[in-house]
């Protein structure tokens, strides 16, 4: 009996450790980004007058350092009280940081509580609160923190909420040194009729070197205009793409890891002169009917649109997908 009710208090034990994994959601790291970009404007005006305060401002610069950096993605924007405490004091002492972050943990958290004035800025602006996460030590790993966007505010319950998918930014842009004059790129009309004019002549050169229109010399010098006109041939077509649907894939070569669903996408910046970006991110998104993974594709089904299909039912599970609003509703 006893031993059933040891079993049974396990499995229970399980069951909830299961339940808190799914509480922590994924945050959107765009979302992230920009509510930090209004809180260190914050910080710049109301300067942080106790420790508490300039703990906070430093976890945000660190944070959105973080993510300008393109290093990590938010499984690393994590903080111990010994790295807060040698950035800040310049002492390596993990036991006095333990005692000091106690000490000041009351009047940070209290920055990031729900009525803060930082957060009331953030709700006044349509962005994101922001929350300080704090990971208890387990297992020999030192407690730590992160700031973190709030919970997203759920629209609907029960059946509508099945009909729909949230599609979350987990990275942004890790794209080679060599890619990454394209994957922040501000688009002005010049700079696009200048880049469209450069690529068509190199594309141009190769079909002329390759029927042997133009001769340049060497075989060498022939075979380099020919793998630069490809190279361009391949860049020309993720443009054109990107221009006409505001969304491409992310050709692999391109970045540094490989990993699904990343897309090159369009985006407003809000700026008159250079109205609209480039911007390079992985997504991440659930099916809303059984939780599995979403692979976000071409479909020629949908007119080449873009949409969302479940890796283990993707011709029943489909969600279309919008990089603005990142939203998804059911199509089949
Ligand atoms: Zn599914």
């Amino acid at each position: 009996m006893v031993l059933i009710g040891l079993l049974k208090q396990g499995a229970y034990g399980l069951h909830t450790g299961s339940e808190n994994m799914e509480v922590v959601e994924k945050q959107d790291v765009e979302d992230l980004e920009k509510s930090l970009d209004v809180a260190l404007q914050f910080f710049s005006v109301h300067l942080p007058n106790i420790v508490g305060e300039e703990i906070g401002a430093f976890l945000i610069e660190q944070t959105h350092r973080l993510i300008r950096q393109n290093a990590a993605d938010e499984s690393h924007f994590y903080f111990t009280a010994a790295e807060i405490y040698k950035y800040m004091n310049g002492q390596d002492d993990s036991e006095k940081a333990r005692r000091w972050m106690k000490g000041h943990e009351e009047k940070l958290s209290k920055l990031f509580a729900q009525t803060s004035s930082l957060n009331a800025l953030l709700t006044e602006k349509n962005l994101s609160p922001l929350r300080l996460e704090r990971v208890n030590s387990k297992g020999g790993i030192p407690t730590k923190w992160r700031i973190r966007t709030g919970s997203v505010k759920s629209t609907g319950t029960g059946n509508s909420n099945a009909l729909k998918v949230r599609y979350v930014v987990t990275h942004i842009d890790d794209a080679l040194p060599w890619a990454k004059p394209f994957s922040n790129l501000i688009l002005t009309p010049r700079k696009l009729i200048l880049v469209a004019i450069g690529l068509l002549t190199s594309i141009v050169l190769t079909l002329y070197t390759l029927i042997g229109l133009v001769e340049w010399g060497s075989k060498t010098t022939n075979t380099c205009v020919v793998i630069f006109g490809i190279v361009a041939g391949i860049i020309f077509k993720t443009l054109h793409e990107l221009l006409n649907k505001g969304i491409t894939t992310y050709p692999a070569f391109w970045s540094k890891k490989l990993a699904k669903n990343k897309l090159l996408t369009i985006n407003a910046t809000g700026q008159t002169n250079a109205p609209i970006c480039m911007k390079a991110v992985t997504i991440e998104a659930k099916c809303s009917v059984c939780g599995e993974d979403l692979l976000i594709e071409k479909s020629r089904e949908f007119h080449n649109r873009f949409v969302g299909k479940c890796r283990v039912a993707p011709s029943e599970h489909v969600f279309s997908f919008d990089h603005i609003t990142k939203e998804g509703t059911f199509l089949r």
